[in-house]
């Protein structure tokens, strides 16, 4: 069966040109071009995932967004958000929106294409039994606080928020510039070489609570992927 995708996106011939490459795809793909119209599609029917630009006319992609995820009624649908800003991407992490990815205008199809399909593909395995909890590595970021099951992990801010950044999409490699981008604007003393400093000082502390399991892999020559 093949999965549904709502774009919702007001720049009509983007969206038209998007429909073309998900239907090609093999996806069933339907564009609304308002967020006033999403809000009473999305309370029909829900789709396997939404691709959601971030300004809209009538309710904006971050308010559509937050009521997604405040509804019991709506599971974990998965969402992609879009935005015509980079810079935008950072605050969007900071504010922790619940997206599970995010994608910058302008882009090609054929990316959102590949992100569609990566996000599915984590969302099928997530959606798998979970994990025993004694050895699920969770972040909390209102705390800074990390832990292995049960077991704090002692971590400096920096190591906290890079685990935080790559748990929260496992299996992708994120390069040193991405860690960079990614992390708080107050940390533009941090260069790619601290990253690799903070990283092996975080795999340290990991593998001392958890030797069997190699959670975090360096990929040669790119960067960093959380394995889970
Ligand atoms: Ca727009």
């Amino acid at each position: 069966m093949s999965h549904s995708i709502l774009v919702i996106e007001d720049e009509e011939d983007l969206a038209h040109i998007l429909i073309d490459y998900l239907r090609f795809a093999g996806f069933t793909a339907e564009a609304i071009h308002d967020g006033r119209q999403a809000q009473e599609r999305l309370a029909k029917a829900l789709p396997d995932l939404v691709l959601l630009d971030l300004m809209l006319p009538g309710v904006d992609g971050l308010t559509l967004l937050r009521e997604l995820r405040a509804h019991s009624v709506y599971p974990d649908v998965p969402v992609i958000l879009v935005t015509a800003r980079v810079e935008e991407v950072d605050r969007l992490v900071g504010l922790e929106s619940g997206a599970d990815d995010y994608i910058c205008k302008p882009f090609s199809p054929r990316e959102v294409v590949a992100r569609i399909k990566t996000v599915l593909r984590r969302s099928r395995a997530s959606a798998a039994p979970a994990r025993p909890a004694a050895d699920q590595l969770t972040t909390d970021p209102q705390t800074l606080r990390a832990c292995y099951g049960a077991q704090r992990l002692d971590l400096t801010p920096k190591e906290f928020e890079l685990i935080h950044i790559l748990i929260a999409h496992p299996g992708r490699v994120f390069s040193r510039a991405q860690l960079l981008e990614r992390l708080q604007p107050d940390n533009f003393e941090v260069s790619e070489r601290a990253i690799d400093s903070h990283m092996k000082n975080l795999r340290r502390k990991l593998a001392q609570i958890a030797p069997a399991r190699e959670m975090i892999r360096s990929v040669y020559g790119v960067g960093f992927v959380y394995e889970g």
